[in-house]
């Protein structure tokens, strides 16, 4: 059985880092080599506070390990073998199961094997709906119990041949757990077929994402399906074709014509909440940037603007009605 990292440092599963610092460090002197010359007991629970505290003092592995300790990720198929979880059960293979093993990437699923995490997928999100927050609907592949075997990966067990049954293999100094049991020390005589012997499948739900206002390209969100898988979703926000983001701000840019800028126009463009008539003063300047206050979006409790670039479009080619036209212009100026 895997042994509880927290009971190793004597702390309660809900302890604050600081909690968990203090308890660690007590111990840490307590059985340092140093305060405990030839004493092998010592110097064995130093090591193994030192590398419980080397997990539960990373935030990010605290949280892979409590995971692991609901079922979770193993079940995502860390190592890939038929192993249901981590099987002899020191740190080494806690250790492996996290970080060593990764996930296996499933195969027709949305997810990526990013080093040592959670499963990912991206999310597609459009423009407008992570500028101002929504609702995005997506279908993602997850595992669940294979119903043929139930989960147990197949049937009629025998002692694995390559460990004797342990479930774990010496591999220099290290003890691994068995590659060919996955740690169970046990194989089966008949390997399921439905699931390969992994005891899951695959198989699509749909869930809602629910996307916070101003979210942006790379943002990430710690998810959980309904039948309580967790995963994190990258946002991958589609451009707009007229509408762009920097912070708060909302750019776009409008093209007039020459007399347009010079006489003044109406122009009706588009903001995040609808369209609006903007009104361009007689001689605006080709560069000119218009603010239209508060179109922008709400980020932390600030709302932004929409600056609306003018450019002025000289034509390139003119009729000889337009270019008298035109030479008249010039011989004023
Ligand atoms: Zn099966
Ligand atoms: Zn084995």
């Amino acid at each position: 059985m895997n042994r509880n990292l927290y009971k190793i440092i004597g702390v309660d599963e809900k302890a604050t880092p600081e909690q968990l610092k203090k308890a660690y460090r007590k111990l840490a002197k307590k059985y340092h080599p140093d305060a405990n010359p030839g004493n092998k007991k010592a110097e064995e629970r130093f090591k193994e506070v030192s590398e419980a505290y080397d997990i539960l003092g990373d935030p990010e592995k605290r949280e892979q390990y409590d995971l692991m300790q609901k079922g979770g990720p193993a079940a995502w198929g860390a190592g890939g073998a038929a192993s249901g979880g981590f099987g002899g059960g020191g740190i080494e293979d806690i250790l492996r199961s996290m970080f060593g093993g990764g996930f296996s990437s499933p195969s027709g699923g949305g997810f990526s094997q990013r080093s040592a995490s959670r499963p990912t997928i991206t999310v597609r999100v459009p423009f407008r709906t992570a500028a101002l927050g929504g609702s995005v609907k997506t279908r993602i592949e997850v595992p669940s119990t294979c119903p043929v075997c139930m989960g147990a990966g197949g049937s009629g067990e025998s002692t694995c041949s390559s460990c004797g049954g342990s479930g774990r293999m010496q591999q220099g100094q290290m003890v691994m757990p068995c590659s060919n049991c996955g740690g169970r020390g046990s194989t089966f005589t008949s390997v399921c077929s439905t699931c390969g012997g992994t005891g899951e499948v695959m198989s699509a739900e749909n869930i809602d994402i629910n996307i916070p206002p101003g979210s942006d390209s790379e943002t990430m969100l710690r998810l959980s399906t309904p039948a309580g898988r967790s995963f994190l979703a990258r946002i991958e926000v589609r451009p707009d074709r007229f509408l762009s983001r920097e912070g708060r701000n909302i750019h776009c840019t409008v093209r007039i014509s020459a007399p347009q800028a010079v006489l003044g126009t109406k122009l009706k463009i588009r903001t995040l909440d609808g369209k609006i008539l903007l009104k361009i003063k007689p001689g605006t300047q080709p560069g000119t940037v218009i603010r239209i206050p508060g179109k922008g979006l709400t980020y932390r409790g600030t709302k932004g603007d929409q600056l609306v670039h003018v450019e002025v479009e000289l034509p390139t080619e003119v009729t000889p009605e337009e270019e008298t036209l035109w030479k008249k212009l010039g011989e004023n100026g």
